[in-house]
């Protein structure tokens, strides 16, 4: 039964639910409600306030453009809390390149939806926490339900014909940890060992800490070991093989679950009043850009596609999908790339770390040889004296 109605002037008056609480549900919302006053905002979430997993986020300087873009005031105002910074390193077997000419920052993802809850609350954003949704007919009481519950989306799930939900399980095998170490840049510290190949990402969120992702392909999986461990000694076992990394420090466990990267695309993103956004709609492969950029964005275009049509909810979720999914593809086409030389990285690893290096950069297509003259030319300037020597 539709909530919609009309306010005392005539005009119409709508009422979305959202379900979840993570970057792309709270943005959505403090969007919507900042727009329309008098439209009822509510948002259903499954945890606490101040639950959360994951350490810091990632948001490139083109992310934060389109942030400052919908409200420049919500980038004010996590700025404050932001690390940044402008290279890339790449060690290779204990070999460091650095990759000049990039912008990126990173904040924690518990000060980011804080953040996104208190502009949420100013703005009159009803929020419920602890409030699991397993059957969306139970919010049916709206306009609009939105389905921002994240990759394992109940509201998705319960229509999975509709939406045409494919979902892909990848071959490596990641854990996402904290370290209480403050790297200069965003970095990638690829080993290779008898026991395997081994990828550490890691970029630091605060001045004192930083994200450390844990990557092993399909066949070091098996090879090392892992596949056999409890939890407690795979984060052994991983401390002892990135010790030169962390400086024989510890990894902190906040829900590191070590599993495969799972992929999930849907070819309708709406279904009667449902929409999906963030990664209840597409889970993107974190080598190409965080999934948190992502979700932020699909809330904006959400958000604009309100503004181009108003109330006819319709005409809404076309806009949104026929604007939106051009830039999704394109992403999940360089994604694809991505994930490949991930999986294929232990072939690699033997290479020259210049060599290697620009092989990274121009894997996923989106990156060209000019591209890296013009935006790195300290790193193109090592790279060409190395192959003409
Ligand atoms: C373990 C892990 C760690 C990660 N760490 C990082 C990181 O460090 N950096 C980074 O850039 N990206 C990280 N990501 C990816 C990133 O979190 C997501 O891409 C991004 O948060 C997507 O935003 P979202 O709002 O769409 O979904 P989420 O952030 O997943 O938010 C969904 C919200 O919905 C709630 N919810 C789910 N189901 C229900 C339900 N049935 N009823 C009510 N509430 C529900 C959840 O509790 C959650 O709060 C991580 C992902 C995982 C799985």
């Amino acid at each position: 039964m539709s909530a919609q109605y009309r306010n005392a002037v005539g005009v119409s008056v709508m009422h979305i639910n959202i379900v979840g609480a993570g970057p792309s549900g709270l943005y959505f919302a403090y969007l919507m409600k900042k727009t329309w006053p008098a439209w009822r905002i509510r948002v259903f979430e499954q945890n606490a306030h101040d639950d959360t997993f994951g350490f810091g986020v990632v948001l490139s300087g083109r992310a934060l453009s389109f942030l400052s873009d919908a409200d420049s005031s919500i980038v004010d105002r996590l700025l404050t809390h932001m690390q940044t910074w402008s290279d890339q390193h790449i060690i290779l077997n204990g070999k460091r390149v650095v990759i000049d000419g990039s912008s990126f920052s990173a904040i924690s993802r518990l000060v980011l939806l804080e953040q996104l809850q208190n502009i949420c609350m100013a703005a009159g954003v009803e929020i419920e926490y602890r409030r699991r949704i397993s059957d969306p007919a139970r919010l049916s009481d709206c306009d609009v339900l939105v389905a921002a519950d994240g990759a394992n989306s109940a509201v998705r799930d319960a229509f999975p014909q509709q939406f045409g939900t494919e979902i892909i399980d990848l071959k490596n095998y990641f854990a996402w940890y904290g370290v209480k170490k403050p790297y200069p840049a965003h970095t990638l510290t690829f080993l290779s060992r008898p026991d395997g190949a081994f990828c550490g990402h890691h970029y630091r969120y605060t001045p004192a800490m930083s994200t450390f992702v844990a990557e092993v392909d399909a066949q070091t999986w098996t090879s090392s070991g892992l596949a056999d461990m409890s939890e407690d000694q795979r984060r052994t076992f991983s401390e002892d093989v990135f010790h030169a990394t962390i400086d024989d420090g510890a990894f902190i466990d906040n829900r590191s679950i070590w599993r495969r990267y799972r992929i999930v695309k849907n070819k309708t993103w709406h279904h009667r009043n449902i929409v999906l956004i963030g990664d209840a709609l597409r889970t993107a492969h974190p080598s190409i850009g965080s999934g948190t950029r992502l979700a932020i964005e699909d809330s904006i275009a959400l958000w604009r596609a309100f503004q181009a049509e108003g109330s006819d909810i319709f005409a809404t979720f076309k806009r949104f999908q026929s604007e939106r999914e051009p830039v999704r593809d394109k992403l999940n086409r360089a994604a694809e790339l991505s994930i490949a030389w991930y999986e294929s990285m232990a072939g690699k690893l033997q290479m020259h770390p210049l060599d290697f290096t620009y092989d990274y950069m121009l894997r996923t297509g989106v990156m060209t040889q000019e591209r890296l003259i013009r935006d790195c030319p300290h790193f193109m300037a090592q790279f060409v004296a190395h192959a003409g020597a």
